[in-house]
């Protein structure tokens, strides 16, 4: 399982690098990006990032 970050929509807030490290970054863009697959004992909290993300910019794939 992966995320993937719709960077047409991401505003770049930066909550999900700093809530989930591990599974989120800054590209080179500004924007944030998924990447690699999730690590299992993170799942939760990427379901929480998902949740929490001011404009819906990020699914699973
Ligand atoms: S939480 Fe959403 S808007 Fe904020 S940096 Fe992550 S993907 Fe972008």
């Amino acid at each position: 399982m992966k995320a993937y970050v719709d960077k047409q929509k991401c505003v770049a807030c930066g909550m999900c690098v700093d809530a989930c490290p591990i599974e989120f970054r800054f590209g080179c863009d500004g924007l944030a990006e998924s990447y690699q697959e999730i690590p299992q004992d993170v799942v939760d909290d990427v379901w929480q990032v998902i949740e929490d993300c001011p404009v819906g910019a990020i699914c699973l794939k």
